[in-house]
């Protein structure tokens, strides 16, 4: 997948799909959306006129926490359909969990279900919001390893250790918010510095950090010249003292909530 994708939380879907057009345009290949988000039809609408082949997108959405007090197998294959026809394809790239709700203790049936879809249709699976301790339990009791956890990181919050516990299993870490939400994060005085050494802006400095710890990012904007600046990224490179100073920002800046405390629907 991309390394760098263009995510639309909180984008309404009226106005979703002039922001994915708009990216797509840019030269942005990765969306990622979500049932909650309720814009996978603004999203479709912006692929099916963008003219692009399909193989060309890689395509992401979320299943949300169930209203009811757990997912059943049937339940879940039925939602999978309903974003896929929501969203106008006959196959997606990458489905998530999107929050693990350890108190519903559903996660091991919703991540059996995502399994039994037909690679055609679904090309890989994955765990947002997922702990060190939520991934092992589902390998110790499934042997299912997701391909990749989204999870909050910025600088403000580095998540070192579910970085490490990621690794470990070999799954894939990305970074939601990864601009912090843009509020304290992008005035910070020593983004701003290392921003200035290298002539670019604090968005693009901190962008720039997750790329080269290997995280995969999913900035969002719904303003065209920044969906163009947070994608101008590759043609500079922090140096070791960047990354150091980088690393002493980080701190409890958690803006989401706890992923073992978290439980809507
Ligand atoms: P983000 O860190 O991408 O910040 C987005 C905000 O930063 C924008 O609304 C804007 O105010 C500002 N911004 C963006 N580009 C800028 C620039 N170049 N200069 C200055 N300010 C700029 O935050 P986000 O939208 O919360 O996260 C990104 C994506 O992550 C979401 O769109 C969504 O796809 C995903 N996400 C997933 C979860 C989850 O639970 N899995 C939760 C939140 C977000």
């Amino acid at each position: 997948m991309p390394q760098l994708g263009f995510g639309v939380f909180q984008v309404p879907d009226d106005e979703a799909e002039s922001a994915v057009t708009a990216a797509l345009a840019a030269g942005y290949r990765s969306i990622d959306t979500a049932q909650a988000y309720g814009n996978e039809e603004g999203v479709g609408r912006a692929l099916a006129s963008s003219g692009l082949p399909r193989e060309d997108l890689f395509i992401t959405t979320k299943l949300w926490n169930s209203a009811s007090t757990a997912w059943t197998r049937d339940a879940v294959l039925r939602e999978f359909d309903a974003s896929l026809a929501r969203l106008g394809l006959d196959r997606l790239d990458l489905y998530l969990i999107h929050w693990p709700r350890p108190m519903r203790d559903d996660y091991l049936t919703v991540l059996r279900a995502f399994a039994e879809i037909p690679r055609e249709r679904l090309r890989a699976f994955g765990v947002s919001n997922f702990t060190p301790a939520h991934l092992r339990r589902l390998k110790d009791e499934t042997g299912i390893v997701p391909a990749l956890n989204q999870i909050e990181l910025h600088p403000y919050f580095q998540q070192t250790e579910t970085r490490a516990a990621d690794e470990e299993l070999g799954v894939v870490t990305e970074a939601w918010s990864p601009l912090g939400q843009g509020k304290g994060l992008l005035d910070d005085p020593v983004i701003a510095s290392v921003a200035g050494k290298h002539g670019v802006t604090p968005a693009q400095a901190v962008l720039r950090w997750h790329l080269q710890l290997g995280n995969v990012v999913i900035p969002k904007s719904v303003t065209p010249s920044r969906i163009r600046e947070n994608l101008d990224v590759f043609g500079f490179e922090l140096d070791g003292d960047d990354m150091t100073a980088f690393a002493g920002l980080d701190r409890d800046g958690r803006v989401g909530p706890h992923p073992d405390e978290f439980d809507a629907g």
